[in-house]
């Protein structure tokens, strides 16, 4: 199984360049922000606790978030032929735990980086608030999704460099030019 740790800064592209992927590798994307969106649609007691936290720009609890990763590692259809993580880890606590995780599956996993200058994720953030309908692409929440990226998720590239897992793509260009970089990665490691 070949698995893909998609990581950047809120806006850097790694929702849509992780369904090209999925889609080109067969691969399973599993996006947090999306389950976790899914949770607060639900109207459960849970969706309404993480929906004061999203909407604020925080980041939910380790705890929970390592438990939603958990059930999905638990629960892999048996002709899986590798996932792809979009949004996870983002600190490096659950990167550590991501790690044994798969350590206790006999799996691993390589994290690409999609590097984009910031007001050019201001810009796309706020252009996607247009029609996403997402509570979350404001300018005020914008620049604290920002500030929470820098101060605990940015470690987490430093974890896997360390670890020799560590690959970054110049996420600047239009998606096929994004796409291209990370194509040439996944398609070594595959
Ligand atoms: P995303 O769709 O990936 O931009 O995620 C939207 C929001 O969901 C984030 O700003 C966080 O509030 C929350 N979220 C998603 N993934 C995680 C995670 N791994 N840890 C904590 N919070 C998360």
């Amino acid at each position: 199984m070949t698995n893909i740790i998609l990581c950047g800064a809120p806006g850097s592209g790694k929702g849509t360049q992780s369904e090209l992927l999925a889609k080109k590798y067969h691969l399973l994307h599993f996006s947090t922000g999306d389950a976790l969106r899914a949770e607060i649609k639900s109207g459960s007691a849970l969706g309404k606790e993480i929906e004061a936290i999203i909407s604020k720009g925080n980041l939910v609890p380790d705890v929970k978030m390592i438990a939603l990763i958990e059930n999905f590692f638990d629960n892999l259809p048996t002709n899986c032929k590798g996932v792809i993580l979009d949004g996870f880890p983002r600190t490096v606590e659950q990167a550590k735990a991501l790690t044994e995780m798969m350590h206790n599956r006999n799996l691993s996993a390589i994290l690409i980086e999609l590097l984009v200058e910031e007001n050019e994720l201001v810009n796309r953030m706020l252009f996607r608030g247009q029609t996403s309908g997402r509570a979350d692409d404001t300018p005020e929440v914008i620049q604290q999704r920002l500030k929470v990226y820098h101060e605990q998720t940015a470690p987490v590239s430093t974890y896997y460099l360390k670890q020799g897992n560590y690959f970054a793509v110049n996420g600047m260009g239009e998606i096929e030019d994004t796409f291209r970089q990370l194509d040439k990665i996944v398609g070594f490691h595959i």
